[in-house]
């Protein structure tokens, strides 16, 4: 098993941060949470697609240069585990990826930032919210199967800002 080198890929620079010499901006629940409400409120649909796209193309250039720091971690399954642990650690929660056929996905978060930060400020969701896993999720395959961001298409099927027990989700390509 891959792990990632902390010490030397999150750096500090005064008051810049960078995570494998890409720059980063940390925020609390309550910023991305209201960024996040606000999107959706004033944009509607394309508000979350927004969210989505965001996340999707934010990943894609992050794990593209994770990965070609760790050539050693060539197989699928590593690669997945390296994308894993870059959302832990990045305080984005646990998440893991399962396939269920040719190019299809069953991915599980049981603990999420979004979500926490959902409940703690506006309580259950009458709809699955986590469009910036979603969009995270999408790029992540995109990177791991050598496809462009917008190739997979990944529903919410389960959302615990819904109070399900877990947020359940499925990738297939578009
Ligand atoms: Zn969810």
């Amino acid at each position: 098993m891959c792990t990632t080198k902390w010490k030397s890929e999150l750096n500090r620079n005064a008051r810049q941060m960078s995570m494998t010499d890409l720059p980063i901006a940390m925020h609390c629940h309550h910023y991305n949470i209201n960024l996040h409400k606000t999107l959706e409120d004033t944009l509607g649909q394309e508000g979350i697609d927004l969210i989505f796209s965001s996340a999707e193309e934010a990943i894609y250039s992050n794990l593209q240069s994770h990965l070609s720091r760790y050539p050693k971690a060539r197989s699928i399954k590593s690669r997945l585990e390296m994308a894993q642990i870059l959302y832990q650690d990045s305080g984005m929660g646990i998440i893991y990826f399962e396939k269920t056929g040719d190019d299809q996905w069953r991915i599980v978060s049981p603990s999420s930032h979004h979500v926490t930060g959902w409940l703690a400020k506006h309580g259950r969701r009458n709809t699955p919210g986590c469009h910036f896993a979603r969009g995270w999720i999408a790029g992540v395959l995109a990177v791991l199967f050598e496809q462009l961001p917008g190739y997979y298409r990944v529903e919410e099927i389960e959302c615990k800002m819904m109070r399900h027990e877990k947020c359940i989700f499925q990738a297939t390509p578009r």
